[in-house]
């Protein structure tokens, strides 16, 4: 039977399951040194958050298999050491989704009933039952910014109240919304409609104070926020201030910008509801994310594929040598899909032309689906998991072949399908690779250009007549943004045509505004290739 080394606490029940199929060692606390000695006996390893499997501990083992994290972040395991001998680390991202789902709708509710200040009077004494009238979740909107894992559980739970619910997702398909049964909308409608606000997206750059002053100033008066996601979402300081000022009715926290949150003026409020960061701390949520890794190691011996693997297993060799050099280039055209457009993404077609034609071009796929997926996730998206991310959201994924491409030996043709709340678009870039390896894109919109895909790009599409070249450098020009290239891919004058400039350094948000202020330019897309 295969050897585990269980390397941190977990529930008793995920220690059955590996108990059935394997032969199970705990240990608890050991350090990297101790690790490099013990690891090597075992198949298998399973942690929490606790034991760091460094590289220097995957390189001294000899027959290890998989690395199991009860949990979600796989921070504390050396991914690409663990890579490179093709050892799969498993995960468990949906273990704490209802625990941190249950806490979102008991903040809506102790808000609104307000049940901590009605509490505490009560355990000083008092019996003040006129103070303590509340209001009633029946009837109200919910927008729910975020409509994954988690945002899809408390949807579930708010029409259970009867609410009305408004979402937004960029992964959010309209089927999908149907199926769910809510408004699928933008996140500045949401704002504006919401009685109730929750968010339930990672911390990423673009994440960062989304809700800031100005998104405030667009929420209704009296409306209440929750947020159970990632400190810095929010920020706090404009909260504060929206809070005080009684615009808004309340919110309700469980995650800081900075953690604890010691001497936030929040902690002096009495219109919010503060838990410190206990979203998935559930005796169920622990017993889950155990039970779920457990059984995927268990997958992992008896040759069956697991449901949540986060890294890389290597390509058979002839493909890689054919594709290979393409992964680059797909990984490139993902995250300029990713940045494009708005809107929320219904589906995406890839087509490989000439003599990809002859090779298994899912992974090409699966590394495109990564680069396109990676900027609304803060789980690792790998080639592994992006798929099953993809498919878990009703976004279509189709490859297409064609025998020839008029112009190259290869060429990769990306469309995706978006929608708003007033029209679907499809944004195709393409690409190919020169010289056997060096990433192209090679056409926007059906328009032939040819850009490196790397650095800051800025596309704008734009008429194509006298001028438009200059009053774009210009503009960037005076706001100081050097170029560093510049292509034009164009028809006929008088049509649409696209520039495509590369820039030494990102341009500031008021020069992509001033640039939109332009007739005959049609809204500057600025892309980050770094
Ligand atoms: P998920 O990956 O299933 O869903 C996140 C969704 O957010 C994705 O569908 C993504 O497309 C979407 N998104 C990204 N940026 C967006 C934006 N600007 N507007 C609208 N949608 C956007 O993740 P999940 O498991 O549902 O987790 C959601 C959040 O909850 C994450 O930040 C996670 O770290 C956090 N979390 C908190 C706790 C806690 O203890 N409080 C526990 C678990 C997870």
């Amino acid at each position: 039977m295969p050897e585990v080394l269980v390397c941190d606490p977990i529930a008793d029940e995920g220690l059955e399951i590996l108990k059935r199929a394997t032969n199970v060692t705990v240990k608890t606390g050991l350090k990297e040194a101790e690790l490099v000695q013990e690891a090597p006996k075992y198949d298998a390893l399973m942690v929490r958050s606790q034991t760091k499997i460094t590289r220097p501990v995957i390189e001294a083992t000899h027959k290890l298999q998989v690395v199991g994290r009860a949990g979600v972040g796989v921070d504390n395991i050396d991914l690409p050491a663990a890579t490179e001998r093709g050892i799969i680390v498993v995960n468990s991202p949906a273990g704490n989704t209802v625990a941190v789902a249950e806490l979102t709708l008991g903040m809506m509710l102790a808000l609104v009933r307000r049940l901590v200040p009605a509490s505490s009077s009560m355990t000083q004494g008092e019996w003040k039952r006129s103070q303590f009238t509340g209001n009633q979740l029946y009837g109200k909107t919910l927008g729910v910014i975020g409509t994954g894992r988690i945002g899809t559980e408390v949807i579930k739970r708010a029409h259970s109240f009867g609410m009305k619910v408004l979402g937004y997702d960029p992964f959010l398909t309209t089927a999908r919304a149907t199926q769910l049964n809510i408004e699928a909308t933008t996140t500045e409608e949401i704002l504006r409609r919401s009685d109730f606000i929750t968010l339930h997206v990672p911390l990423t750059k673009e994440n960062k104070h989304l809700i800031n002053a100005d998104a405030i100033a667009m929420m209704r008066d009296g409306a209440y926020i929750i947020n159970c996601s990632r400190g810095g979402i929010v920020d706090e300081q404009a909260l504060y201030e929206a809070l005080t000022a009684g615009k808004l009715g309340g919110a309700g926290l469980d995650v800081y910008e900075n953690e604890p949150p010691k001497d936030s003026p929040l902690l002096q409020l009495d219109n919010v509801v503060l838990t410190p960061h206990l979203g998935a701390s559930t005796e169920e949520a622990q017993v889950e994310v155990a039970v779920d890794v457990a059984q995927q190691i268990v997958d992992v011996f008896s040759g069956r594929p697991p449901q949540s693997a986060v890294n890389l297993p290597p390509l058979p060799a002839e493909t890689r040598e054919f594709i290979g050099p393409f992964l680059p280039l797909m990984e490139k055209l993902g995250r300029l899909q990713a940045q494009v457009a708005d809107g929320r993404i219904e589906s995406v077609t890839l087509s490989y032309c000439g003599e990809l034609n002859d090779y298994d071009t899912s992974a090409l796929t699966r590394v495109f689906l990564k680069g396109l997926l990676q900027p609304s996730f803060d789980q690792v998206v790998t080639y592994v998991n992006a798929p099953i991310l993809a498919e878990q959201r009703g976004v279509a994924v189709t490859e297409t072949k064609c025998h020839k491409s008029e112009d190259y030996a290869n060429l990769i043709e990306t469309r995706v399908t978006r929608n708003d709340d007033s029209h679907q678009r499809v944004r195709q870039v393409d690409g190919t690779i020169f010289n056997e390896r060096d990433p192209h894109i090679v056409g926007i919109q059906g328009l032939r250009v040819d850009v490196i895909p790397q650095g800051t790009l800025l596309i704008i599409p734009n008429t194509d007549k006298p001028g438009m070249i200059g009053s774009v450098g210009t503009i960037l020009g005076s706001a100081g943004v050097n170029i560093v290239g510049m292509q034009v891919g164009r028809r006929n004058v008088g049509e649409r045509a696209v520039m495509v400039i590369s820039l030494e350094e990102p341009a500031p948000p008021e020069v992509l505004k001033q640039l939109d202020a332009q007739p005959d330019l049609f809204g500057a897309r600025q892309v980050d290739l770094r």
